[in-house]
């Protein structure tokens, strides 16, 4: 039996306002999950539904295959971290650490131990007596995880944790954050918009839109196997790159580069006259011409070298796309590429539904 389960949650907020759609999930004990989506697609709503800080409007929230809607925060036995950090500031962080164990009147020997032990897992042992003004934001981050991981509870909340650090602290915390769940084993669930963060903590991965669940997966699944175009633009960076066109003669266009789809289209169904979207990734494409490939020669736009690789933007008439290539292999702006998209890194999607196809 999974340890949460959701079953077709609804949110209709006061206003009328219908947040979340018949979100439907299971989740094991000790799996890290993932919302991600742009803002407003109802992440944060479905978050707040699980800590009981918000009613679930229709729908049954399990928790070992009970019933829990009715529980209240406390009884559910999550501990919630915000973006905000919410620390009390006229408090060191060991009373901060310390605070939901004093409330429950937990033994101040056992409060000590358990409020070192965070401390050490935290990196924060030194600053114990410091107030949180006197603290870096990655440090006041840490100090709210370590809020919550020392009761020790059932689940982890993070909402959007790491959103108020910089670039470098983000990917610090990010690593931490992996290693607290390494560690503690606990059922976490983390609600960002940020994919980087998605793909690199999650065990499974819910996308949303518009408070619709757009696909359930691992990162690979993701990655390699989007349900539809959102998914598929929405994972990875750059994004994927999509021509949308009407199937005629068994082909779309790119510019002038025609792609003959109907040895797969003979598999899939009837495209002919119907509007069909491409999708090929920018680090899927190599260089020149090669077999069992599309292979386009474009014009260069703008080049951006990022490091090891470059962001190259191509054009093609009216068609654009970006390619992601090896910075050794940077082209010249404004002179010809010529590359190869394989046959098996081309993803179609239906052009009505925009759901994955064959
Ligand atoms: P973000 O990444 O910006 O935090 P989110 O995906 O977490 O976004 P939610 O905060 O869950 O989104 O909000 C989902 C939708 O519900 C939004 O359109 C929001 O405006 C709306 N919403 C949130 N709270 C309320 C409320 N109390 N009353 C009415 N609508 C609300």
């Amino acid at each position: 039996m999974a340890y949460l389960t959701l079953k077709n949650i609804n949110k209709i907020y006061p206003n009328g306002f219908h947040a979340v759609h018949n979100f439907n999930l299971e989740i094991e004990k000790g799996e890290f999950i993932v919302f991600v989506g742009p803002s407003g697609c109802g992440k944060s709503t479905t978050l707040r539904m699980i800590a009981g800080l918000e009613d679930i409007s229709s729908g049954e929230f399990l928790i070992n295959g009970v019933r829990a809607n009715e529980k209240g925060p406390r009884e559910r036995e999550v501990a919630m971290v915000f973006q905000s950090y919410a620390l009390y500031p006229q408090m060191t962080v060991f009373d901060n650490i310390a605070f939901g164990l004093t409330l429950q009147g937990v033994d101040e020997d056992v409060i000590e131990q358990r409020v070192k032990k965070t401390a050490q897992i935290l990196g924060l042992t030194d600053y114990l007596d410091r107030l949180p003004r006197a603290l870096s934001g990655g440090q006041r981050q840490r100090v709210a995880i370590g809020r919550a991981i020392i009761r020790k509870v059932g689940v982890f909340l993070m909402d959007e944790p790491l959103s108020n650090l910089d670039a470098k602290q983000r990917v610090t915390m990010r690593y931490e954050i992996a290693q607290i769940h390494r560690e503690t084993g606990a059922t976490t669930i983390y609600v960002t918009h940020d994919q980087t963060e998605a793909m690199t903590l999650a065990d499974r991965i819910v996308v949303m839109k518009d408070g619709y669940v757009q696909q359930i997966g691992t990162p690979y699944e993701l990655y390699f196997k989007p349900a539809n175009v959102f998914v598929a633009g929405f994972i990875g960076e750059p994004p994927m790159n999509f021509i949308r066109d009407t199937v005629t003669g068994g082909c779309v266009k790119f510019g002038d580069t025609r792609l003959d789809l109907s040895e797969r289209l003979r598999r899939i169904g009837d495209y002919e006259g119907r509007e069909i979207v491409v999708g090929f990734r920018p680090e899927a494409i190599q260089l020149g011409r090669h077999a069992d490939a599309y292979v386009m020669t474009c014009d260069v736009e703008l080049t951006e070298m990022l490091g090891d690789n470059t962001n190259v933007y191509i054009a093609a008439g009216d068609a654009h796309a970006i390619l992601k290539v090896d910075s050794h292999d940077t082209p010249e702006t404004d002179m010809p590429i010529t590359f190869s998209i394989p046959y098996g890194s081309v993803y179609l999607f239906d052009g009505e539904t925009e759901k994955v196809i064959g």
